[in-house]
């Protein structure tokens, strides 16, 4: 084994026995944003360094830290491996002018990558769904996407995430914020951590982020932007909250709560469940108005979330959800040389109507056969000698159904293969 090459640290191999889980999660996931009119857009895996460092801002764990970048040496330009969806998302929609005459509700999933410590819900490859809509600029589609989230969580049998919601207020609010923020933290210079310091006057928000116990009676104390609120920004809250009383949502406001990320005002929030221990945010997100205007775009409001699809399916694991693997409906065992012929027709037969069905492949007896009958978890063994073959029938053998053996052509075979 010592001469193997491994994965890299840090990006996981899904293998086929987990591998149904991803579907279920896959084909719920399509569903559910098809009830709402969300449309898929694919974007590349890997965009201009720039990008992200425009979309997600400089002083950020992400760029800062996390970001795989390299020199594309055949042209000298800095690439990165995308760590979150939303950068590209809005690039391409600049890019091929979606905006130009209808808003736009879209969607995507797919492997982000982060420079990280390896742990618990915490990858370097990891994959997101990510969904944004952009051109809505009221609180009916921070309510939506809330809503949706819900309804999410339901679909997949998940009990026990709990949304909290915040708001940073419109770019004004923020700013004026952010000084008074700053003058608090200056005054508690002594108490701050190295990460705080740095981040006090380039992302003073950042600094309620902070994930350090030391920090917490000072971030405790803080002003709140809660409490200075223009107008507009608070109506936008207040719309919110009673749009998600009115659907039954519960949620909890949280002052602390603010985003890792820069391009984010008004609403915050974030799904978290306490099952998972420390990597308890499953879904995360807000709105971002400045962010078309600072790719380049002309202003449009915009708003989104991302959700870690390791974390959901974690969550799935630790509650027990349980998704069957969906197993062939026929092994097809067959020894002689006429039989091997009449088989491989036979089963292609039985594929046009339907059904599934597992051809065994590199010969053997007919009992060794039938413990890999036994062994592939499907519910009939259909059994072809060349007496069989001769015949053009199929001897069906119930495996795990009740029922006798019985002599039947292909398409009877084939009705009797699909009664699921
Ligand atoms: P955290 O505070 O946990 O680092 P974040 O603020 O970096 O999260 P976002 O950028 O908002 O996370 O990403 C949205 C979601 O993607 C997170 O809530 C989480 O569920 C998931 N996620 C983020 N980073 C990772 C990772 N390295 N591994 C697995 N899932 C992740
Ligand atoms: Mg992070």
């Amino acid at each position: 084994m010592s001469n193997t090459i491994q994965a890299v640290r840090g990006m996981n191999d899904v293998l086929p026995d987990h591998a149904h889980i991803w579907a279920f999660f896959e084909e719920t996931v399509r569903d559910w944003l098809h009830a709402y009119g969300y449309r898929n857009i694919r974007m590349p895996i890997v965009e201009q360094t720039g990008l992200f460092k425009r979309a997600i801002g400089e002083v950020t764990d992400i760029v800062e830290k996390e970001m795989y970048t390299f020199v594309d040496s055949l042209n000298g330009e800095s690439l990165t491996l995308r760590p979150e969806g939303t950068a590209g998302c809005v690039r391409a929609v600049l890019q091929h002018n979606l905006l130009y005459n209808a808003p736009q509700r879209l969607w995507y999933m797919g492997p982000m990558f982060r420079h990280e410590r390896p742990q618990k819900g915490r990858y370097r490859q990891f994959h997101q769904v990510g969904v944004e809509s952009l051109g809505f600029a009221g609180p009916d589609m921070d309510a939506e996407q809330i809503i949706m989230g819900a309804r999410l969580w339901k679909k997949l049998g998940l009990s026990d995430i709990a949304l909290q919601i915040n708001t940073l207020g419109s770019s004004e609010d923020r700013a004026r914020y952010r000084s008074r923020l700053v003058k608090y933290l200056e005054g508690h210079l002594d108490q701050l951590d190295e990460d705080s310091r740095r981040r006090l006057h380039s992302n003073p928000l950042r600094v309620l982020d902070s994930k350090n116990p030391a920090m917490q009676g000072i971030i405790e104390g803080a002003p709140r932007l809660l409490d200075d609120l223009g107008e507009d920004a608070l109506k936008h809250f207040e719309d919110l909250q009673s749009m998600l009383r009115s659907a039954g949502v519960e949620f909890e406001i949280n002052t602390r709560l603010v985003r890792g990320l820069d391009y984010y005002n008004y609403s915050v929030f974030e799904w978290v469940t306490d099952r998972l221990g420390a990597q308890g945010t499953v879904c995360a997100g807000g709105r971002y108005d400045g962010l078309v205007e600072q790719l380049g775009g002309k202003p449009a409001s915009a708003c989104g979330f991302a959700m870690g699809v390791e974390r959901l399916l974690a969550l799935m694991e630790e509650q027990k959800v349980d998704i069957p693997q969906a197993a062939p409906d026929a092994y097809v065992v067959h020894v002689g040389e006429a039989a091997d012929r009449f088989a491989l027709n036979a089963v292609e037969q039985l594929r046009d109507a339907g059904v599934r069905a597992v051809l065994h492949c590199g010969g053997g007896s007919f009992k060794s056969q039938m413990k890999k009958a036994d062994q592939s978890g499907a519910r009939y063994a259909l059994i072809i000698g060349d007496n069989e073959a001769a015949a053009g029938q199929i001897a069906v053998k119930p495996l795990r159904v009740p029922g006798e053996q019985s002599m039947l052509g292909v398409a009877e075979t084939a009705d009797i293969l699909k009664q699921r």
